[in-house]
C-alpha cells in the first residue's frame, strides 16, 4: 500500500481485530507477517515498531509517500474470514487491510493484480473508469474499502434488475442451477424487503454466494453480501428454501442493521468490542423477517411458516438459559457468550436469533391488534428507518428503541421491554396467538416420555457425554460432562437408550471419568419442554381475523 505521508513523522497502522456483523474477537493480526516499510520514492527502508497487538508505527523520515508491505495468511473459508487457494480468493476486507490512523475518512483507492488463470472480480466497491479494466476501485473511506469483499478467480455470474437496480450473483463452487429459477426467487425476495422499507438505498448491489462441503452462514454488508452454502443446495427442495431465508436475511440486513442500527455498529470502534443490548433487534427481528418474506413471497407455505413459529416457541420455552439470561444481557455479552459457547451454554445463555425472531412475532401481532388492524410491525420498521437512518443518519439509543414501538404500541411495549427483553420473563405466546384468534396449547406430547438430560454421540468406548441439562436426571445422579456411559440394563447406550423407561422408572447406568469406574443411580424425569399446537378459535372477532389474515397472508 502507498500512503501519503506529508508533514508526519510517525505514521501508524492497524488491522481490525473483529468484522462487523460479527461479534467475536478474531484477532486478524495474528495472520498477518513480512510487515515492511519504505519510502516510496527513494526506496529507502523505513524503521518501524508494533505499538499494539494490532497496530505498527513507521518513522517516516521526512518521506512523502511511504510503501508499506505486508502478508495474510487466508485459509478459513468462510463469511467472516479470508480464503486463498489456486483457484479462488474470497477476502473480507477487515480481516487484510490495514488503516491508517487519522487518515481513515480519506478516498482509498484498490487496484488488483490477479494471477493470468483468473478471469474475474466482484466487489460491490466503485469501478475507476479509465483505468486496468475491471480491476480499479474507488472507496470513500477506510469503512467502505473494508464493507466491499472480494470474490476473485473464475465462477458462473449473472445479473438481475430488481427494485430498480442491478443485482449482480457471483457463485465459486456452484453445482448444478438452473438460472431462471434461482433468478426469479431472489428477484421476489429483493422485491418484497424493499417494499417494506418503500426505499432502495443502493445503485446495485452484489451476491457472493459461496459454496463448500461444509460450513454456512451469511454476512452482510451495505450494498453486497457473502452468503455460504452446500453446492448441492438448488437440487434439495427443504434445503433450497433454507437457502432462500439466508438470501432474505442478509438481504433484510441492508437496512436492518447496516443503516438502521444500534449507535455504536457504525461507524466502528475497529480496535475493540462494541456493546448493545439490541443484537435481539438487529438480528432477531431479521431473523423473523427472513422467513416472513418466504411466506409474503409464496416461497414458503403457510403451514411451513407456522411450524417454524410453533418450533420457535417450543425452543424458546424449552431452553433452560432463557431463565438465566435476558434477552437485552445475551445481546451485551454475545462477545463472550453466544460467540464462544461451550457446553454448558444451553443452560445459561439466550439464544438472540430465536428469541428475537420470536419477538418479532410477539411484537408485529401485538402491533396489529393494538391498532385495530392498521399497522404492524412493517410499519415501526419503516418508522425507525426513516427518522434515524435517512433524516438523522445515525444509530438509535436505548431509549430510542423503545420509544419507537411505545409510540405505535402504547403501555404494551412497556411491558414487553420489561419482561421479555430486559426481563427473564417467559413468553406468554397464548396471549399474542390469541391476538390472531388463534387458541395455543401445549399438547404435553413430550411428558410423557422419559427423560435423561445428557446430550452425547458415541465414539469407540462407549457415548461421550457432551452436554447436560441444569437439574435433569442425569444432573441428578452426577453424571459430567465428559464421561463416558459404558453399559445401561445390559445394553450399550446408543441415541435412544431409555425408550423403554417411563417418567418416574429407576435408572442406573455404568461409566468412565478419566478411566475410573462409575455407577449413576436414580430416577428417570419427564422433560420439561412444551410442544405447541394451535387452531383456529371459530368464534375469532373480526380483529383477531385481521390479524391472521396480515400475520400469515392468507384467509383466516
Ligand atoms: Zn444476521
Amino acid at each position: 500500500m502507498i500512503i501519503d505521508a506529508k508533514g508526519t513523522d510517525t505514521l501508524q497502522l492497524a488491522l481490525p481485530v473483529w468484522a462487523p456483523g460479527s461479534y467475536m474477537i478474531r484477532e486478524f493480526s495474528r495472520n498477518l507477517d513480512r510487515f515492511e516499510a519504505r519510502d516510496a520514492e527513494s526506496g529507502l527502508q523505513l524503521m518501524w515498531k508494533k505499538c499494539r497487538k494490532n497496530a505498527w508505527a513507521v518513522s517516516t523520515r521526512g518521506a512523502n509517500r511511504v510503501q508499506i508491505r505486508y502478508r495474510v495468511y487466508a485459509n478459513e473459508y468462510s463469511v467472516r474470514t479470508s480464503y486463498i487457494d489456486q483457484n479462488q480468493a474470497a477476502l473480507l476486507g477487515s480481516s487484510v487491510f490495514l488503516w491508517v490512523e487519522g487518515q481513515q475518512a480519506r478516498e482509498h483507492i484498490l487496484r488488483i493484480s490477479l494471477p493470468d488463470r483468473w478471469k474475474q472480480a466482484a466487489t460491490s466497491l466503485s469501478p475507476i473508469e479509465g483505468e486496468a479494466e475491471g480491476l480499479s476501485f474507488r472507496a470513500t473511506h477506510y469503512d467502505e474499502l473494508v464493507d466491499c469483499p472480494l470474490q476473485l478467480g473464475n465462477f458462473p455470474e449473472f445479473t438481475f434488475e430488481a427494485a430498480g437496480i442491478p443485482h449482480q450473483v457471483v457463485m465459486p463452487g456452484a453445482g448444478k442451477f438452473t438460472r431462471s429459477k434461482v433468478e426469479q426467487d431472489m428477484k421476489a425476495i429483493v422485491e418484497a424487503c424493499t417494499e417494506i422499507f418503500d426505499h432502495q438505498p443502493n445503485k446495485n448491489y452484489l451476491f457472493v454466494i459461496q459454496h463448500a462441503a461444509k460450513g454456512g452462514g451469511g454476512l452482510e454488508h451495505a450494498n453486497s453480501t457473502t452468503l455460504q452454502t452446500r453446492a448441492d443446495v438448488y437440487n434439495q427442495p427443504e434445503r433450497y428454501v433454507d437457502f432462500l431465508g439466508l438470501v432474505a436475511h442478509e438481504y433484510f440486513h441492508l437496512w436492518n442493521v447496516k443503516r438502521l442500527r444500534p449507535e455504536v455498529l457504525g461507524p466502528f470502534d475497529y480496535n475493540r468490542e462494541v456493546y448493545t443490548h439490541h443484537l435481539w433487534f438487529s438480528e432477531g427481528i431479521t431473523s423473523y423477517y427472513d422467513n416472513l418474506i418466504l411466506r409474503r413471497t409464496g416461497l414458503m407455505s403457510t403451514e411451513k411458516y407456522q411450524k417454524t413459529l410453533l418450533d420457535g416457541f417450543n425452543a424458546v420455552l424449552g431452553n433452560r438459559g432463557d431463565a438465566e439470561q435476558s434477552l437485552a444481557e445475551s445481546s451485551y455479552d454475545a462477545w463472550i457468550k453466544f460467540y464462544l459457547r461451550n457446553e454448558n451454554s444451553g443452560n445459561t445463555t439466550v439464544f438472540y436469533y430465536r428469541k428475537g425472531s420470536m419477538m418479532g412475532f410477539v411484537l408485529d401481532a401485538a402491533l396489529w391488534h393494538h391498532s385495530g388492524g392498521q399497522y404492524g410491525l412493517d410499519s415501526v420498521m419503516k418508522w425507525m428507518y426513516s427518522r434515524y437512518a435517512i433524516q438523522e443518519q445515525r444509530g438509535f439509543t436505548d431509549n430510542e428503541i423503545k420509544d419507537a414501538f411505545r409510540l405505535h404500541l402504547g403501555h404494551e411495549a412497556d411491558s414487553i421491554w420489561d419482561r421479555y427483553i430486559f426481563g427473564r420473563e417467559p413468553i406468554d405466546f397464548k396471549r399474542y396467538a390469541r391476538y390472531a384468534g388463534l387458541v395455543l396449547k401445549d399438547t404435553q406430547d413430550y411428558a410423557r416420555k422419559a427423560y435423561f438430560g445428557a446430550a452425547g454421540s458415541r465414539n469407540a468406548d462407549g457415548w461421550l457425554v457432551t452436554s447436560l441439562w441444569e437439574g435433569s436426571a442425569a444432573w441428578k445422579m452426577g453424571v459430567q460432562t465428559g464421561d463416558i456411559l459404558t453399559q445401561c440394563a445390559d445394553k450399550e447406550p446408543d441415541s435412544d437408550w431409555i425408550r423403554d423407561y417411563k417418567p418416574g422408572d429407576a435408572f442406573k447406568v455404568e461409566g468412565k471419568r478419566d478411566g475410573e469406574k462409575m455407577v449413576f443411580k436414580g430416577t428417570l424425569e419427564s422433560p420439561t419442554f412444551p410442544r405447541f399446537m394451535w387452531t383456529r378459535d371459530p368464534n375469532a372477532t373480526s380483529l383477531e381475523k385481521t390479524v391472521y389474515e396480515r400475520l400469515f397472508q392468507e384467509a383466516f
